[in-house]
Formats: structure tokens, C-alpha cells, sequence
């Protein structure tokens, strides 16, 4: 298939292009290049003759027009989005430009194109969102595909909007679209605000490991690359019109999942004393979600897809590819915001686990 994917060369779309080229695939990767992009992310499949990148925003409907009608896709996966809760605490306007506007913005694009085309059958519009979008669980629970949506971020909030109007865009004009709401993702090329990657060089810099609150928000971790095998199933062997909770089955809080990462360091790279005597506790996030987990039995059972690794195998590849990758992670820590507190609501950086 010729795939064109929004958000390409951020962390998740990265992985999905990787991936769907290693797999044949032809690729167009659609992207803004904004501060949270990275074009190393995607170095690796650069050069293939099946791969190529279009420098596009999705606010721009006339650059979406013309990426459709010089590169004919047979399908779309849209992940481009502003992704990070505490940037959309300080500032929700791009939240709202980019995840609504530019979503609907891919719609009418691909709506236009799908027409254009003879509305073939085998057209397919996918749109990659969270479990966000669900609010928060108690104790106990998990969210499955008919679970109310409840967001409570400008982020989820955002991404709750534009799942509703990919929903409507194939009941009202037949647009053969598909859905995912994933948990939450680590692994290589994971920016730098984002609690594992903030765990793992905080702690290689022997600073202070900052946890929101008390550190017992609860979240069900997936391994990225294994994100990118199930967004891949779900568009090939999705339903149409249907949406997919895609979820690790690795329920973990935040103050176990930063043990578990410095344990794996102390082992790796050991040093004077344990890596878990840099954690510090610090101002909670307004609104912060308490336990989100996912019920994966559709997806399991209709499309027989499941992760391939627990979370603790994903966390040691990751500590590894951190440590080998100094370079790709020294580069982005210049850039604006990275190893701020953001989100406190008073202009004060990591994202605790989504
Ligand atoms: P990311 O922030 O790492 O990457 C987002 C990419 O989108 C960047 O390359 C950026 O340049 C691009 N982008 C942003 N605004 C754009 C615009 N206006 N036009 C074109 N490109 C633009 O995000 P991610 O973590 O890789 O998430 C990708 C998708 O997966 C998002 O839709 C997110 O909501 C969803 N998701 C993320 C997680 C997670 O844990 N990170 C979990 C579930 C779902």
C-alpha cells in the first residue's frame, strides 16, 4: 500500500513509518516539523525509494489538496497532533488548531480525494487517539471501546473532538474510516519532556528524578514499536467504521515504573548510590488523571493482535537505546521548554505518564 502518515517524524509516527517501509509499504510522511519533530527519527528508511517526506501543516488544507493529488495514497494514518498535556495546560489554542481544525482539515482533504477517485472501497482514513479521551478510572475498571468519553485535558479534550468528527465524517459522508485509542507509549526516540526519557537522563545526569504528586497515577504502558505492529493490524484488518482500544496490559504507577527504570540504570550504569535516591516529589498536574487501563478484547480477539513485550523487557531496551543514542537526545534538550516544569498552570517539564 502507498500510506500517507501525518506526524511521521514525532515518536509514534516515526515508529509506524519505520515499520510500514520495513514491511513493504510505500510511505509519505506528512509533517510540520514542529519543536516536538525530529527528521533523525525516520534516518533509517530516509534514502528507500519507498519512502518520502512532504514538509505540510494540517492547518493548511491547500498543502493537504496538493499532497493527495501528487502522491495518490491508498491510505491514511493521522498522528499528527500537539501530544504533550502540560504544554496544552499553558497554552490549549494550538491543541485546539491542529488536533480539531487540522483533523478536520485531513477529512475534508481526504473526503476530497476519496471522491475524486471513484470512492474506492478499499480507501481507508485512520485516526490514532488516546485513552485520554475516557476521563479517568477509579481503582478498579477499564476502558473499553464503550466507555463514555469523559476528557479532562485541553490535550484529551482536543483529541476527544477530533475522534467525534472522524466518527461523523464516515457515518454522514460513508468516508471508510477506522479508529485507535491507545494507552500510554515509551521507547527509542521518545522526546525528551516525557516522563520515561525524563526519568532516564535525569538520572544519568545525577539530578533530581521529579514525580508529580505522590507518584500513584496509574498507567498501562505499551512499548512503541509494538503500537506501530497494532496500528498497522488495525488498518489492514480493522472494520470499517470502528474503533479499537489498543493497551499493553502492563498496569504500572508512575513512582513503580521510575523504580523499575532506575533499577535497570543501576545495573547498566551504576553509580555511587542507587539512581531511585534522586527522586523527588513535586507539585501535583492540575486535573491529573488518577488510573487509566485498557480492556484490549476487541482487538485482541477480532484481530488477534497482542504486545510482544512486557514492560519490563520495553524499559530495558529503552534505558539501552538511551544510552546509545546520546547524541539524538543531546540535540533535543535545547530546544524551548525541554527541562522546564510546564503545566502547573502558573507558567512553571515532563509529561507524569500522559
Ligand atoms: P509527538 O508529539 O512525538 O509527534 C507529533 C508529530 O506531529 C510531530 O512530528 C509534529 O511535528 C507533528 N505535528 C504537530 N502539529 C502538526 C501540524 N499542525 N501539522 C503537521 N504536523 C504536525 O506525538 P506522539 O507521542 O508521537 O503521538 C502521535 C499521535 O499518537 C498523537 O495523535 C497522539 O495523540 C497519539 N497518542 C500518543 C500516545 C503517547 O503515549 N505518546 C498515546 C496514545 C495516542
Amino acid at each position: 500500500m502507498k500510506l500517507l502518515i501525518t506526524g511521521g517524524a514525532g515518536f509514534i509516527g516515526s515508529a509506524v513509518v519505520r515499520l510500514a517501509v520495513a514491511r513493504g509499504h510505500a510511505v509519505v510522511n506528512l509533517d510540520a516539523l514542529t519543536y516536538a519533530a525530529c527528521l533523525d527519527n525516520v534516518k533509517s528508511v530516509s534514502r528507500s525509494p519507498r519512502y518520502a517526506f512532504e514538509q505540510a501543516d494540517i492547518r493548511d488544507r491547500a498543502a493537504l489538496d496538493r499532497i493527495f493529488a501528487t502522491h495518490c495514497p491508498d491510505a491514511v494514518m493521522h498522528l499528527a497532533a500537539e501530544s504533550h498535556v502540560d504544554r496544552s495546560i499553558d497554552g490549549p489554542g494550538d491543541f485546539i488548531d491542529t488536533n480539531i481544525t487540522g483533523t478536520y482539515n485531513m477529512l475534508e482533504a481526504a473526503r476530497a480525494y476519496w471522491h475524486g477517485q471513484g470512492k474506492p472501497e478499499n480507501f481507508r482514513f485512520h485516526h490514532i487517539s488516546t485513552d485520554e479521551v475516557f476521563g479517568s478510572l477509579g481503582p478498579s475498571g477499564q476502558f473499553t471501546e464503550t466507555t463514555p468519553y469523559a476528557p479532562n485535558s485541553p490535550y484529551s479534550a482536543s483529541k476527544a473532538a477530533s475522534d467525534h468528527l472522524v466518527r461523523a465524517w464516515g457515518e454522514t459522508y460513508g468516508l471508510p474510516v477506522v479508529l485507535s485509542n491507545c494507552s500510554n507509549n515509551y521507547g527509542p526516540y521518545h522526546f525528551p519532556e516525557k516522563l520515561v526519557p525524563v526519568v532516564i537522563l535525569k538520572a544519568l545526569a545525577g539530578e533530581p528524578i521529579p514525580v508529580y504528586g505522590t507518584g500513584e497515577n496509574v498507567r498501562d504502558w505499551l512499548y512503541v514499536e509494538d503500537h506501530a505492529d497494532a496500528l498497522l493490524t488495525v488498518l489492514q484488518k480493522g472494520e470499517l467504521g470502528r474503533s479499537y482500544n489498543i493497551g499493553g496490559e502492563n498496569e504500572v504507577s508512575n513512582i513503580d515504573l521510575v523504580r523499575m527504570i532506575c533499577a535497570i540504570l543501576d545495573e547498566k550504569r551504576p553509580a555511587g548510590a542507587p539512581h531511585a535516591d534522586l527522586i523527588t516529589f513535586v507539585a501535583d498536574r492540575p486535573g491529573h488523571d488518577l488510573r487509566y487501563a485498557i480492556d484490549p478484547s476487541r482487538i485482541r480477539g477480532e484481530l488477534g493482535w497482542r504486545p510482544s513485550v512486557t514492560v519490563q523487557e520495553g524499559l530495558e531496551k529503552t534505558v539501552t537505546w538511551y544510552l546509545d543514542n546520546a547524541p539524538w537526545w543531546q540535540a533535543l534538550q535545547a530546544r524551548d521548554g525541554v527541562g522546564r516544569r510546564l503545566g502547573t498552570d502558573q507558567g512553571t517539564g515532563q509529561k507524569a505518564g500522559g
